[in-house]
């Protein structure tokens, strides 16, 4: 006997040995395991918003000892204010956070790199794609170099964005990735 033959166009392009769906299956058994959790609000408890880096040694929750549901972490490359600002009036309009913390760290990968050279590299690996060229170079990359004035700056950023509401309370701080301690620079 003969299985039919299903089309794989579609599903050949979705590729399904990926770290994430191995993530997910572990966490599928995990949740199955777990007693049944209460509702938590949507709006932050703390009403507090945390701006800060991708980078995969950060983790705000574990190391500021927050529970679910208590703050928000805005992360992107750097945990760049500019790149939030779109997060950040979510967070301030529309869930009511009226803190914000700017939460930098040690080794961040923003002070090895300059935009112009990643530009290069995004435009050598399609070198006769004129969208790609576009769209790049419209990018700001907001690498930076002092660590403590990328904090400071940032700080500045949100208290003159007319964007962001008034009476914000907002402070910059470094998290030193080798002791897991934060200091306040700004
Ligand atoms: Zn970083």
């Amino acid at each position: 006997m003969f299985l039919a033959r299903v089309p794989t166009t579609r599903v050949a392009s979705v590729p399904r040995r990926t770290v994430f769906n191995a993530v997910q299956r572990k966490r599928d058994q995990e949740i199955a395991e777990e007693k049944s959790k209460q509702p938590i609000a949507l709006p932050p408890a703390k009403r507090l918003a945390i701006v800060t880096c991708m980078d995969a040694r950060i983790n705000p929750f574990k190391q500021l000892g927050f529970k679910e549901g208590d703050a928000h972490i805005i992360r992107n490359a750097g945990g760049m204010a500019k790149d939030a600002l779109r997060s950040l009036i979510i967070s301030q309009r529309l869930l009511g956070t009226r803190e914000i913390a700017v939460y930098h760290h040690t080794g961040c990968g923003m002070v090895t790199f300059q935009g112009s050279e990643l530009k290069k590299i995004v435009k050598w690996s399609k070198p006769d794609d004129a969208a790609c060229a576009q769209q790049v170079d419209s990018i700001d990359f907001l690498e930076f170099s002092d660590l403590e004035q990328s904090v400071k700056d940032d700080v500045d950023f949100l208290k003159s964005s007319p964007l962001i509401m008034a009476g914000t309370k907002i402070t910059g701080w470094i998290h030193d990735i080798d002791t897991g301690k934060a200091t306040r620079v700004a």
